[in-house]
């Protein structure tokens, strides 16, 4: 059996930084996630790696990523979305929760492809 590197930790956490998320969150996180996790928080998530115009903050997320692989060794990607997201136009921007819910999922499932494509890992 080996030991990890001290510096190891167990995922990184992608998540939006708004501020209703974050008793859920650790909550999430307590829950699911015990143990050491890199924590990344920016105002939609991933949502970035999808937007052509926010081209910036996805190479910026990615290069994350990729610190948190290389420094921590991080082999797992726990991305977080949640409705009513100003990043996406807030719960007005759909017809109803089940819609606004199931565009939050396609996105979350195509941002691990995108972030897998340039670091390959583990997504949930
Ligand atoms: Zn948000």
């Amino acid at each position: 059996m080996t030991t990890p590197a001290p510096r190891a930790c167990d995922a990184l956490v992608i998540t939006c930084m708004d501020w209703r998320l974050h008793p859920h969150l650790s909550t999430l996180l307590s829950g699911h996630l015990p143990g050491r996790f890199d924590l990344i928080s920016v105002c939609g998530a991933t949502r970035s790696l999808l937007d052509p115009s926010e081209a910036s903050a996805a190479q910026f997320l990615l290069t994350c990523v990729g610190t948190s692989r290389r420094l921590h060794s991080v082999s797992r990607v726990v991305i977080v979305h949640h409705t009513d997201c100003g990043a996406s136009g807030g719960a007005e921007a759909f017809d109803n929760e089940a819609m606004e819910r199931a565009r939050h999922s396609d996105d979350m499932k195509a941002a691990a492809e995108l972030i897998a494509r340039s670091n390959p890992m583990d997504y949930y």
